[in-house]
Formats: C-alpha cells, sequence, structure tokens
C-alpha cells in the first residue's frame, strides 16, 4: 500500500476524481488514500492560498499528491494554489506528455508524442517585481545553476527511462546571454554525459514555430519556465483536446499529479466532464510510485476505450465515436477493459525495471574568484527635457576609485555619450561606472561613496548592481543596445 494525498477540488473536480479513483481501485492499485480540501471552500475560510495548514501535515506524510482542479475565487488577495504547493514542496520539474489520438481525437498533427519538461520553480516565476518609477515596473528573471542542471538532467533521465531518443532544448540565448545563456550551456555538457541521446537546441521563437507545425519532429523538450508554461499550453492544445492532458510535477522529495484543465464550473455536477486527463495524471502517479504494472494495465484500457470510440461530449463525434458516455459511463467502460490492449492505437508499456522516482541532480560548483570592477547605478530622473547629456554632464563629476561614468542606457539602448536624439527616453536610466577597460577591481565602498556623492547631488537611486568578474571572464550584459 502506498500512502497518498487526494485533494476532489471543485467544480467537475469531484466527479473527475470518482471516476478515476474507482478506475484505479478495479485495476488493483494499492493505495492508502487520506483526503483533504482544497479550493474555493478553503479560500473563502480565509485561507489566501486555497489550503489549510493541517491538509500541509497530510502531504508531509504521503509526499504523492493526486489533486483534482479548483476554482480560484474572483477578486484580489488570492494566491495561486498551484504555484504555492510547487514552491513550498520544490516540485522543480512539470512533466506533460502531449500526445495525439488520431482519428479518434481530430487533430491536424495525426503524429505527435511529445513530452514536455518545464523548469517549474525559476525564471520570472520568481515573483520578484518592482514598480521602480513613474513608467517602468521590473520582474526579475533568476536562472540558477543548480536548478537548471536539475531540470536538464531530469529531462535526460526522463529520455532514458521511457524509451524516447531525443532531447531538446528551447531558449531565448542570442538575446539573454547570461540568464538563458546558463540553460543552453547547461544543456549542452549534460547532453555530452548522454552519448546515446540525440540533443539539439532551438531559439523558442522559430522552436516554437516547428513545434506548432511538425510536432513530429520533437521527441522531448526542456525548457525555462516561462516558455514552458506557454509551449506545454500550445502543445496540449495541438493534439486535439486539452482535455486529454495529465501532468506530474515532481520534486526532490514531493510529487503531484493533475489534470491540465481546470474545474469547468459550467459543466459541473451533470456527470458530464470528461475525466481522462486526471487518470492519465493519475497513471504517472502510479509509474511514480513504483506501480507500473498498474499503470500499464490502466493506460492501454483507456486507449482501447478510446479506440472503441466510447467518449465524452467533448470528443464524441459522429462516424468516429460508437457511444456517447458521461463521466461515471465512461469510468465504467475503461473498467469492463482492464486487461485489454488497443489494437489500432499504440499500447503503452511501463518498464517494470526502470527508474520511476526520475531525479536531476547537480554538481556543487567551485566558487570562482569574484572581483567587483564597476556598479550600474539605476536612477529615476526626469529632469531637462530627459536630456541623457544633461545627466552624463552632471554624472561625470562623479568618480570614486577606479569608478568613472562610462554608459548611461535607457531601455537597454545607449543614450550617452554619443546617443541619438531619436532615441525615445523613458525616466528610467542605468548609469554604468567603471574604468574604461572594465579591468581594475574596486571594492564595496567604492559603490558606497558613489551612491553617497550622487544621492547628495539630489538625483534618486533605484537600486546599483555590481559588475563582477568571475575567474577573469566579465559576468555582465555589456548591454549597450542593439
Ligand atoms: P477550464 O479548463 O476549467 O474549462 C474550459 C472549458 O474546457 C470548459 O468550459 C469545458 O468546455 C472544457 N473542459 C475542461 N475540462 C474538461 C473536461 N474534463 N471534460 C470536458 N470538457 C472540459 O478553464 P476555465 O473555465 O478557464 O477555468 C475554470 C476554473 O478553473 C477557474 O477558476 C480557473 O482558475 C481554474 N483552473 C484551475 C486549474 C487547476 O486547478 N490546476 C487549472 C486551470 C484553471
Amino acid at each position: 500500500m502506498t500512502k497518498i494525498t487526494v485533494a476532489k477540488g471543485d467544480g467537475i473536480g469531484p466527479e473527475i476524481m470518482d471516476a478515476t479513483l474507482n478506475i484505479l481501485k478495479a485495476a488493483g492499485a494499492q493505495l492508502d488514500i487520506e483526503p483533504i480540501e482544497i479550493g474555493e471552500q478553503v479560500y473563502l475560510k480565509g485561507y489566501s492560498s486555497g489550503i489549510a495548514p493541517e491538509s500541509w501535515e497530510s502531504l508531509q506524510r504521503t509526499k504523492v499528491f493526486l489533486k483534482a482542479p479548483i476554482t480560484t475565487p474572483q477578486g484580489g488577495g488570492f494566491k495561486s494554489l498551484n504555484v504555492t504547493t510547487r514552491k513550498t514542496l520544490g516540485l522543480y520539474a512539470n512533466v506533460r506528455p502531449c500526445i495525439s489520438y488520431s482519428p479518434y481525437v481530430a487533430t491536424k498533427h495525426p503524429v505527435m508524442n511529445v513530452v514536455i519538461i518545464r523548469e517549474n520553480e525559476e525564471d520570472l516565476y520568481a515573483g520578484i517585481e518592482h514598480q521602480q518609477t513613474d513608467e517602468v515596473t521590473q520582474c526579475l528573471k533568476l536562472i540558477t545553476q543548480p536548478g537548471t542542471e536539475k531540470i536538464v538532467r531530469f529531462a535526460f533521465e526522463y529520455a532514458k527511462a521511457y524509451g524516447r531518443k531525443k532531447v531538446t532544448c528551447f531558449t531565448k540565448d542570442n538575446i539573454m546571454k547570461l540568464t538563458d545563456g546558463l540553460f543552453h550551456k547547461t544543456f549542452e555538457k549534460i547532453a555530452s554525459e548522454y552519448p546515446d541521446l540525440e540533443s539539439e537546441h532551438w531559439i523558442v521563437d522559430i522552436g516554437a514555430a516547428k513545434l506548432a507545425d511538425t510536432p513530429e519532429r520533437f521527441d522531448v523538450i526542456v525548457m525555462p519556465n516561462l516558455y514552458g508554461d506557454i509551449l506545454s499550453d500550445v502543445a496540449a492544445q495541438i493534439t486535439g483536446s486539452v482535455g486529454l492532458g495529465g501532468s506530474a510535477n515532481i520534486g526532490a522529495d514531493y510529487a503531484m499529479f493533475e489534470a491540465i484543465h481546470g474545474s469547468a464550473p459550467r459543466i459541473a455536477g451533470q456527470d458530464a466532464a470528461n475525466p481522462s486527463g486526471l487518470l492519465l495524471g493519475a497513471v504517472q502517479m502510479l509509474v511514480y510510485i513504483n506501480q507500473p504494472e498498474i499503470a500499464e494495465e490502466v493506460h492501454n484500457a483507456w486507449l482501447k476505450t478510446l479506440e472503441d470510440g466510447v467518449h465524452t461530449y467533448d470528443l464524441f463525434k459522429e462516424g468516429i465515436s460508437t457511444k456517447k458516455v458521461g463521466t461515471s459511463g465512461f469510468a465504467d467502460a475503461v473498467i469492463e477493459r482492464l486487461g485489454q490492449k488497443p489494437e489500432k492505437l499504440e499500447p503503452v508499456s511501463y518498464d517494470a525495471e526502470s527508474n520511476h522516482q526520475i531525479q536531476g541532480t547537480f554538481q556543487q560548483l567551485t566558487p570562482a574568484k569574484k572581483e567587483l570592477v564597476g556598479v550600474d547605478i539605476f536612477l529615476h530622473w526626469n529632469g531637462e527635457n530627459r536630456d541623457p547629456n544633461v545627466l552624463g554632464d552632471m554624472l561625470s563629476k562623479f568618480s570614486s576609485g577606479p569608478f568613472e561614468i562610462q554608459l548611461i542606457t535607457n531601455r537597454g539602448v545607449k543614450v550617452f555619450p554619443d546617443g541619438l536624439p531619436e532615441t525615445f527616453c523613458t525616466d528610467h536610466w542605468r548609469c554604468r561606472f567603471t574604468s574604461e577597460k572594465m579591468d581594475k577591481a574596486a571594492s564595496y565602498e567604492h559603490v558606497i561613496k558613489l551612491s553617497q556623492l550622487i544621492t547628495e547631488a539630489g538625483l534618486d537611486i533605484i537600486k546599483t548592481e555590481n559588475l563582477c568578474r568571475f575567474d577573469g571572464e566579465i559576468a555582465f550584459s555589456l548591454g549597450q543596445g542593439q
């Protein structure tokens, strides 16, 4: 018996969870279920994340969470339960298989079998945002070496465990050379540890276009959080239906399994919803808790049900479907087919011997020699027609140690010295102080002294960002605009 925590959620949640659990039970899954309440009622009781403290205790006990969708109440003050759960439980990997079931589910891409592996904790989702000036807001994009190594290694380990052939990486490192550059570099390094697997990298824009156009050329795709968030929905949709997608969120100690769709309140309580997304999430859970035989039996019975044309309303099509069923009728049809394999669709097989608790590990870095060689001082300045030369002349008066003004940019475009008068300027200025060749080491005292001089001159410092060399290499964008 494996202990799991189950939440039935809101809207169609209870119906699709009952259907899913009935199928798992009939297949002989060894589950010891702890139910918890999450979602709308819990939010309305005053828990801002939609989950009560005692529910965390259940998760700490079981470490495995099967979760139905919830409804987030309208209005402010409510935090996303999904984001809270991912962060609290350290669920760094989001795994979303996106598979076509043509001709049973209409799709423009009948040959599609892609698994999107999305980094789940970092990137722009760290939630560090600031309004810095009247006109400018900022969101910090954090990409870390341990976070990237974990997700990339996870993707390769996943490909190995599931007999897949190729891992593709999407980034935008032609623009974000440090952050996405770290992701891409890490991908290349880890790919070399898996010589039996093909690997490739695409810039995310053209990669996304190829994914939407010819998904059959992809196998496993790993990407940072934001690209993964968007493209995993695109990939699920182009299989023909997001209603069939299940996903896993995996961490070092915890895992959560769910459908990718929401609580669909309009069809709730009508025994109409398709339980397939949650069921496929539960299949991933069975593999994870090392019950691969049950996972295989359930998955194949589900494929057989689909190809027999027993469909819920969302998939039902005259000529292809043979029987329209509701949520519970669909579950009964899957149960009737336990032990059978599909004849037209490809049957699945979950290797009993392979690694089911896939993890991405990372290596501790040896700290580099870090030298401070400059500082970017960000100013909120709205003076004299926003003329960069006026600001530049003011800042030319200040120096501290080796630091002198070298450059001012506005939204990343160089405006001083020798800017173009046509450049549109906001009230947000990045002022770079270094030595001319950015090679003279200084100390933070110099930053403090410079900041003091600038503040005393009545200028408004938003923030400072240190410019460093790591082992002699420049470790900041040169940022002079395109
Ligand atoms: P939704 O995914 O719930 O529903 C969109 C439409 O898709 C529905 O009207 C229905 O026609 C169809 N649909 C979805 N699931 C289906 C199923 N299993 N069977 C048949 N048809 C299905 O999206 P929404 O209406 O935008 O969101 C409703 C609520 O769900 C919102 O409160 C949203 O915040 C929440 N939500 C929760 C999760 C989650 O808990 N993981 C994810 C997404 C949305």
